[in-house]
């Protein structure tokens, strides 16, 4: 697995990467993947997820192996 994200598709940024919690929206609930390899744009924020990476989450929810850790999630209405 390499670590080299292209420039950022929307500003031309450098994108490095980051370890970053990603939420998963499953069946109305939220699901979150910590320590997640993802390129983040150093000029605009936009996160790349590269298609393993985005795989490997896929198996993970698939797998339906027995979390690290429960959180509650606080939710709010606007
Ligand atoms: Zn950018």
């Amino acid at each position: 697995m390499t670590n080299k994200y292209s420039d950022c598709f929307y500003c031309g940024g450098k994108v490095v990467e980051r370890l970053l919690p990603r939420e998963i929206r499953l069946e109305n609930k939220l699901l979150i993947v910590e320590n997640v390899p993802m390129g983040v744009c150093v000029q605009c924020g936009e996160k790349v997820l590269k298609p393993e990476v985005a795989e490997s989450i896929d198996r993970i929810i698939r797998e339906k192996k027995k979390p690290a850790k429960t959180i509650s999630v606080p939710v709010y209405s606007f």
